[in-house]
C-alpha cells in the first residue's frame, strides 16, 4: 500500500529554474530581407544568402549601407567594452593585440563583426581603454 496521494484536481507544477537567455534587441539588425544581391558601398560587403559576406560585387547588385557601416555613418556602436586595472596596465600590449587578432579572424568571416572605435585614458600607460562593436553577435 503507497503512502502517496493526490488530490483531485491536483497539476504538478514544473519549475524551470534554468538560466534564461537574455534576448539582444539591436535595431541595426534588420528584420527586412535585403534583396539579393545587394552590396555596401561603404565597405563593399554584399548581402547574399540571408547573410552579409565578403565576395566579390555582381555588376547589377543592389546598394545599401550594411549595419555595421550605417552604425559607423551613425556613430552608434553596439556598445562599449571598458577595460581597466593593474592586469590591463602590466599586460597592455598583450591584451589589445588579443582584441584586434579575435576581431581580424572574426571580420574575415563575417563583415558586421568589427570594432568600430577604440580609446585610451589614463596617465600615458593605459590606464583605461575601451572599444566599441558594431555588433553584440560575436
Ligand atoms: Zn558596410
Amino acid at each position: 500500500m503507497g503512502t502517496k496521494s493526490t488530490h483531485p484536481g491536483f497539476h504538478p507544477i514544473s519549475r524551470c529554474d534554468g538560466i534564461f537567455q537574455e534576448q539582444i534587441h539591436d535595431t541595426y539588425q534588420t528584420k527586412v530581407k535585403f534583396p539579393e544581391p545587394t552590396v555596401c558601398p561603404q565597405c563593399s560587403a554584399v548581402f547574399h544568402k540571408g547573410r552579409w559576406q565578403w565576395l566579390g560585387a555582381p555588376a547589377n547588385a543592389h546598394q545599401h549601407n550594411c549595419p555595421a557601416c550605417q552604425r559607423i555613418l551613425e556613430n552608434q556602436p553596439a556598445g562599449f567594452v571598458t577595460l581597466a586595472g593593474e592586469f590591463l596596465v602590466a599586460h597592455r600590449d598583450e591584451i589589445v593585440s588579443l582584441i584586434h587578432n579575435v576581431e581580424k579572424k572574426e571580420k574575415a568571416e563575417h563583415p558586421l563583426k568589427r570594432i568600430m572605435a577604440t580609446e585610451e585614458e589614463g596617465n600615458g600607460i593605459g590606464n583605461r581603454y575601451r572599444y566599441s562593436p558594431c555588433s553584440w553577435y560575436w
